[in-house]
């Protein structure tokens, strides 16, 4: 087959060269919109990732092209528009879990980073500042933590919860009972935000779920309380978030998701000026974690995602 890899990174080129089952790749560096849709042309399999955009116009122009096969290098599909893509008899096939750990180990260390301020303690220690001034934390263990979506990744994260003694609420539509027998209490999204110390979301971006973390569900939170959110950026409003860090109604915010993430994320922008007034706005309180869509990236992940992707492939070949 001859696959058109779309947002594609030097990592990306490692992983699919190494594991690759005998197909003719071609690596774009471009993210997939209407714009780059026509690079698609000749190409039987084009593979994408979450920041490639995938609306009706982009999906007829793949068609006109020959494209027969979508294949996602993610678990998320909430930049297709599967109606489309079903309505012009275009397959889109994803990798659904290919390590909910990594995104789950991901999670907990921006919870452990913002609570113990590791990452203002390793800027202050390299300026030669030993002090301990604002960087107490507090102990996990029998702290309240609300996990909003409890699928593969949100289970994962419960089960390390766990270990560390917390008491975990959950809120999800279909409640897992091997959860429940653990001692996880399900309740409603608001019943599980209330008193929670830490919420955080790993329910899919849906049109059920976008702006679920808005200025009224923001009221519930605890005062204080930390939100984590290594799902997609469009669960939050963005601005209802920043005006509860304003108010301090959240005291820490540990996102690797952003609702803008395009043109943004995944590049290096080390010698320029950040053109995204939100994130400014965003970085710029002391008690906001940032990391850049990272959650899936390990060994482990990458190696997952690409014989998951090649599995797809021959799938369809062989359907
Ligand atoms: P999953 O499908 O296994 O779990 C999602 C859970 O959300 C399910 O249990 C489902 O019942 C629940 N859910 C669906 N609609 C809901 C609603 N309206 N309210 C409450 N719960 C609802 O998915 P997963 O593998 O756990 O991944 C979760 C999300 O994490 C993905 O959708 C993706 O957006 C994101 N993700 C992020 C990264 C990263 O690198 N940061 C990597 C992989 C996935």
């Amino acid at each position: 087959m001859k696959i058109a890899l779309f947002s594609a990174c030097q990592y990306d080129q490692d992983y699919f060269n190494e594991f690759n089952t005998g197909h003719q790749l071609t690596y774009f560096v471009d993210a997939l919109n209407e714009q780059t849709a026509i690079l698609a042309k000749g190409y039987d399999v084009i593979c994408l990732f979450v920041n490639d955009v995938v609306n009706k116009t982009v999906l007829e122009t793949l068609k006109a092209n020959g494209v027969k096969l979508i294949v996602l290098r993610c678990a998320g599909f909430n930049n297709v528009d599967i109606k489309a893509a079903d309505a012009l008899d275009i397959p889109v096939l994803r990798v659904p879990a290919y390590s909910p750990e990594a995104v789950a180990e991901h999670a907990m260390a921006l919870i452990l980073t913002l609570n113990r301020k590791t990452h203002k303690a390793y800027n202050r220690v390299r300026e030669g500042n030993f002090s301990l001034e604002k960087l107490m934390g507090f102990n996990l263990h029998n702290r309240k933590v609300a996990v909003i979506g409890t699928g593969n990744i949100g289970k994962a994260l419960c089960n390390i919860l766990k270990g560390f003694g917390c008491q975990i609420s959950a809120y999800d539509i279909y409640p897992d009972e091997q959860l429940k027998a653990l001692g996880v209490v399900y309740g409603t999204l608001e019943e599980t935000l209330a008193g929670a110390d830490i919420v955080s979301l790993h329910c899919p971006l849906m049109d059920s779920t976008k702006h679920m973390i808005n200025k009224e569900t923001l009221k519930l939170f605890k005062h204080g309380a930390m939100l984590i959110n290594t799902s997609r950026g469009g669960l939050i409003n963005t601005k209802d978030v920043v005006e509860a860090l304003k108010n301090c109604q959240l005291g820490y915010l540990g996102l690797d998701v952003y609702e803008q993430e395009g043109g943004l994320f995944f590049k290096d922008n080390s010698e320029g000026i950040i053109q995204d007034d939100l994130i400014t706005r965003l970085i710029s309180f002391p008690n906001v974690l940032i990391t850049s869509h990272q959650g899936f990236f390990t060994k482990e992940a990458m190696e997952q995602i690409a014989t998951t992707t090649y599995n797809n492939i021959e799938a369809f070949i062989n359907k």
